[in-house]
């Protein structure tokens, strides 16, 4: 592959913001990644990195209108060993493909995508933040750029890559979250693009979790489309329970994102010899748990925010804490170890993670 670079001159380059003020996705590096998809061509073609700025499009560009666009988010850290490491981003951009066939997008040429997107950290990494707990933040997006106001399949498309850093996700830090269980609103149905990674997917959620946010929760737990009683996932993460010792997670039946936190941490229970089940679990057994005292921890998974341990769930008017509304064990043990592998502190006995 041919990757054309447009670098801008070092001393138009911007200052970086303070480590103790990275709001999550607010600050980006100096370039960003560019690839084209055009019908004359009818392949991925000049990948360039070139200086970050706005791009122009046409008001009728069809992402504008039918949101036929796919999305990815990673990270970069700045090791220990000072090397920059990346957690499983083939599995990114695996399931950037993924995404892509649901949404009728020609598939992405994954090595080339991997090797642009290494050279763009590496020309940036100053940017790659080195104090606990932040990272630099990755997000690789296709949007639709055909104009055309009839529906249908985009013939020509971009391919971009913005790069920040950020510190916690979420106020809370690693502090428990207060979830709101939904059961008037819904995220994904069967046969719906809640395995996607794409926009459509945060459009529904938007006015469940504005609610939410006004009744001072931090995020809501969705709940099935068909019954609202299967527990499926949380905004941005997937959900995990641990009830008399078995951590149980919802399986990865086509409503939720298949997500690669939720992948490594079932992993590492194995790992650890921690019970730990992919099957349907009922918003009635999560409570009936807390009423017997064996709901003993919950916690959502993602690359944003890691782990982050849930305190209390509210459901049908009535709060209900979660073990003693602390951080878990498992919460804490899992935290502990995925970003111990990420900068390297710990040993990475799956090579999950890749060296630049
Ligand atoms: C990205 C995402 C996740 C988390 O996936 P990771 O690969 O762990 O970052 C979970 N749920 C939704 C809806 C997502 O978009």
């Amino acid at each position: 592959m041919i990757l054309h670079k447009e670098l801008l001159d070092v001393s138009k380059r911007k200052a970086k913001p303070a480590e103790n003020e990275l709001a999550f996705g607010r600050f980006f590096m100096d370039h960003m990644l560019l690839m084209d998809y055009t019908p004359e061509v009818q392949a991925w073609h000049n990948a360039r990195i070139v200086p970050y700025a706005p791009f122009a499009m046409s008001p009728a560009s069809l992402v504008l209108h039918y949101g036929q666009e796919v999305f990815e988010g990673m990270k970069a850290y700045r090791r220990k060993d000072h090397k920059i490491g990346l957690f499983r981003p083939q599995d990114n951009i695996s399931r950037l493909n993924d995404s892509c066939r649901r949404l009728c997008i020609p598939e992405l040429p994954a090595d080339d995508v991997f090797e642009a997107l290494c050279e763009l950290i590496r020309i940036d990494q100053d940017w790659i933040p080195k104090g606990d707990g932040t990272s630099l933040y990755i997000r690789p997006t296709v949007i639709a750029s055909e104009a055309s106001l009839g529906v249908k399949v985009s013939s020509s498309y971009t391919f971009f890559v913005i790069a920040g850093p950020v510190g916690a996700y979420y106020a809370e830090g690693v502090n428990p979250i207060k979830i709101w269980v939904e059961e008037t609103y819904v995220r994904a149905a069967e046969g719906g693009l809640g395995e996607a990674k794409t926009m459509a997917n945060y459009a529904a959620s938007m006015l469940a979790t504005k609610r939410a946010k006004e009744r001072g929760f931090t995020q809501v737990l969705w709940l099935d489309a068909r019954d609202r009683r299967y527990v499926e996932e949380v905004g941005t993460m997937n959900m995990f329970f641990k009830i008399a010792g078995e951590v149980i997670t919802a399986p990865l039946d086509g409503t939720i994102l298949p997500g690669v936190t939720r992948r490594s941490v079932i992993q590492l229970c194995k790992d650890m010899q921690i019970p730990v089940s992919e099957r349907r679990i009922s918003i009635d057994e999560v409570i009936e748990a807390q009423q017997n005292g064996t709901l003993e921890e919950a916690f959502g998974t993602g690359t944003a925010a890691v782990i982050s341990p849930v305190g209390e769930l509210f459901y049908r008017d009535h709060a209900y804490r979660v073990g003693n509304g602390q951080t878990g064990e498992i919460s804490k043990k899992m935290y502990d170890e995925l970003t111990g592998i990420q900068t390297g502190a710990r040993p990475d006995p799956h090579h999950w993670t890749i060296t630049l």
